[in-house]
């Protein structure tokens, strides 16, 4: 099963991902996790990612497609956050020789994203999010704290630069005739059964 979750910030792509992944045995590939596990390996492709990251600029795509080159070819997989623009789109597609089963998009209107990343709060340590009004990380303990990137103004800036680059890959797999949408206006529970539901109408889950 090859899926690839699409979706504004904040529709709950990372979440739905960990769900397909332990129902299914998928690999979850989120680009921003495969980066900062890189950045931390001691060898030349490590320390190339470790400097764009640490001047704070966007990791190129033939490096980023290097690093997923390896984790993508003949596994099942979920795409979470990838890919990001069409250029993008039609390199993976040029990658996977088996191709990409399904594209489902999480459907959220612009308010409920607003909304979602105004109240959510992340750990300084290990980077998990949390939606919920919340003091202490599950995980590790430590004190959260919402995102200086998370104010008004960035997350306007985050809404317009999916909708320039990342919104035309709806059309894209549309076209491909493999895209399927979901409404995300939900519970993550409820979200979960009817992507299940879905797999299942398309006979691969
Ligand atoms: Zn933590």
């Amino acid at each position: 099963m090859r899926l690839v979750l699409l979706g504004p910030p904040a529709a709950g792509k990372g979440t739905q991902a960990e769900k397909l992944k332990k129902k299914f045995g998928l690999v979850h590939i989120a680009t921003g996790d495969i980066l900062r596990k890189a950045a931390e390996e001691k060898n030349p492709l490590g320390e190339k990612v470790r400097n764009f990251m640490e001047k704070g600029e966007l990791v190129p795509d033939p490096l980023l497609f290097t690093l997923l080159e390896n984790k993508l070819r003949g596994r099942d997989f979920v795409l979470d956050g990838f890919p990001r623009n069409l250029t993008q789109a039609e390199k993976l597609d040029r990658l996977l020789e088996d191709g990409i089963d399904l594209v489902i998009n999480i459907k959220v209107d612009e308010k409920t994203v607003f909304e979602r990343i105004s109240r959510r709060l992340i750990c300084p340590i290990c980077g998990k999010i949390y939606r919920e009004k919340k003091q202490k990380c599950d995980i590790c303990g430590t004190k959260l704290f919402r995102r200086d990137d998370d104010n008004p103004e960035t997350i306007l800036k985050r809404i317009e630069v999916y909708k320039k680059y990342t919104y035309p890959l709806i059309s894209y797999y549309e076209k491909k005739g493999i895209l399927r949408h979901i409404q995300g206006n939900k519970s993550p529970e409820q979200i979960f059964q009817d992507i299940l539901l879905l797999l299942k109408e398309e006979g691969i889950g």
